[in-house]
């Protein structure tokens, strides 16, 4: 087996920035002694923030990242000058990736579309300048905000698989021959019924950086036609598959009859089966000799991509990668592919900037609530006692 150039999950430190602290200045002139309160505002802390990347396969390059921290809000100035904001930091990553809280397990985001941007953790508001405290009351106010503290979380990023290729055969066809020969390392995402099945799916590496998912799936044929009834529990992913790969051995009497039989009893469990992109291998090929070939050849099915192969001697197999590549990422494909999660509540989304104020009582070290997805509710209301 070759070395696997697959990833599929990691687990990151993530902290966003500190806001930076209101200023506590006071404008001092030559000739206005009392000068007025006049320090500015801390600025907004770093965000942390995910998107999706359609160019990446694998969270490969983010395996060696085990941190990934945003800079804080600088403090305000005076002369009610703002401080600068930290940086955001941006974690690409492949389409389909799901984001969990590494110590609560519990499912947070994910990114369903390339460039499409999360917002994983806010960088903390920063700190108001004295000046905006001062009434008729107190018109030297002596404390500004400080800023809000940085979120720190340890993260999973896992890449939801999708069953990419679904390889059709009747048994013996060379499935799972094909499958090992072809396949540098098994994900290790559970959440497929048939991973219990032997041999079920593997990570075909392509050209150097990219992969895909091919899966054995012995369900539709092999079960339907035993009336064992399986077949219901793997439509759900075999749905999935952009791309049907049917697998034909050398010897068989008659390819083309075989390759009807097999797309009919596709049809039969579900007719969509039948607009999904085919390609036809012709498996065992080591057992041809030029003239037997030629003569396969000639009797082919039209209008489905063939290349004859053998997972013996590997003859065809880069041929058969490149030509399932291409099917994979047809537009069409592209399309048509589905994810998880699609509709699950997603609150981290990077929302426009709001306004804020929010009140400050006297003790400045008071801490305001991190990590928790209720603090922007008690900072809501805090705002109302300011106002109000
Ligand atoms: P499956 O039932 O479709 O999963 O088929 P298997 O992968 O179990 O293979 C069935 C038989 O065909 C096994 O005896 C394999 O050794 C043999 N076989 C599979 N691929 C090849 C091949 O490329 N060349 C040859 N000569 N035999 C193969
Ligand atoms: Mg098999």
């Amino acid at each position: 087996m070759a070395e696997s150039n697959f990833i599929d999950y990691v687990k990151i430190l993530c902290r966003s920035g500190k806001g930076g602290a209101g200023s506590r200045h006071f404008h001092r002139a030559k000739y206005v002694p009392k000068g007025g309160p006049d320090g500015g505002d801390g600025g907004r802390g770093g965000h942390i923030i995910l998107k999706g990347n359609r160019h990446m396969w694998t969270l490969l390059p983010l395996r060696y990242q085990r941190h990934v921290f945003a800079t804080d809000g600088q403090s305000g100035g005076a002369g009610r000058s703002f401080g600068k904001d930290g940086e955001d930091r941006i974690i690409e990553v492949p389409v389909g990736t799901a984001v969990f809280d590494a110590e609560t397990g519990e499912f947070l985001c994910e990114i369903t579309e390339d460039g499409e941007e999360i917002k994983l953790l806010r960088g903390g508001k920063g700190g108001l300048g004295n000046w905006h405290f001062a009434t008729s009351t107190n018109r030297a106010p002596r404390y500004a905000q400080p800023g809000q503290p940085a979120i720190e979380k340890a993260v999973v990023l896992e890449l939801k698989l999708l069953g990419d290729v679904g390889l059709v055969g009747f048994p013996n066809a060379g499935k799972s021959t094909l499958l090992s020969a072809m396949s540098a390392a098994k994900p290790k995402i559970a959440d497929y019924p048939f991973t219990t099945m032997e041999p079920s799916l593997g990570i075909v590496n392509y050209r150097g950086d990219k992969s895909f998912v091919m899966a054995d799936i012995p369900g539709i044929i092999e079960g339907a036609s035993e009336g064992k009834g399986l077949g219901l529990r793997f439509l759900r992913h075999i749905e999935r598959n952009a791309v049907l790969l049917f697998l034909i051995p050398a010897d068989s009497d008659d390819i083309k009859k075989d390759y009807e039989i097999l797309l009919n009893e596709l049809k039969e469990f579900n007719p969509e089966l039948a607009d999904k992109s085919r390609v036809l291998a012709i498996s065992k090929c080591d057992m041809l000799d030029d003239e037997l070939r030629e003569e396969i050849a000639a009797e082919l099915p039209e209008g489905i991509p063939t290349v004859f192969i053998s997972a013996v001697t590997g003859q065809g197999l880069t041929e058969l990668k490149d030509i399932l590549w291409r099917e994979i990422n047809s537009e069409e494909n592209q399309v048509k592919s589905t994810m998880t999660h699609r509709n699950l509540d997603v609150r981290h989304r990077v929302e426009e900037e709001d306004e804020f104020i929010f009140h400050q009582d006297d003790n400045e070290d008071t801490d305001f609530p991190i990590d928790d997805e209720d603090w922007e509710d008690e900072f809501w209301d805090e705002e109302d006692s300011v106002n109000g």
